[in-house]
């Protein structure tokens, strides 16, 4: 390792600070501790789910095909799991995934 690896900061963690769910529940816009809003639709959420239902523990495929979520997906509930995560309760009665705020920043997309 070089003096200059060791000099890099660490990645800052990043967390959101305000999560907005569209009155219609179809998308969730997050505002984030840097200062950025990024958002993405129920269905992208859902179709990201990281639980052990939709990927693969193992091998780590997914194996929900995105194909099989419905482009009106809902989120009808969400709810913080301690201060790093976020849960989702959709439209079709899955609720099993937890996202934590680095895999939600990463699945939405910056908003102009
Ligand atoms: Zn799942």
């Amino acid at each position: 390792m070089s003096f200059w690896d060791r000099i890099k900061p660490a990645p800052k963690p990043v967390k959101a600070t305000d999560v907005q769910l569209a009155p219609d529940s179809m998308r969730l816009t997050l505002t984030w501790d840097d200062g950025v809003h990024t958002s993405a639709s129920a269905q992208v959420l859902r179709q990201q789910c990281p639980c052990a239902a939709c990927v693969d523990e193992w091998t780590h495929q997914r194996t929900l095909d995105p194909n099989r979520v419905p482009a009106d997906t809902r989120v009808q509930a969400l709810q913080p799991v301690g201060n790093y995560a976020l849960t989702f309760t959709f439209s079709d009665g899955h609720s099993t995934g937890i996202y934590p705020w680095q895999l939600l920043r990463d699945i939405t997309q910056p908003q102009g």
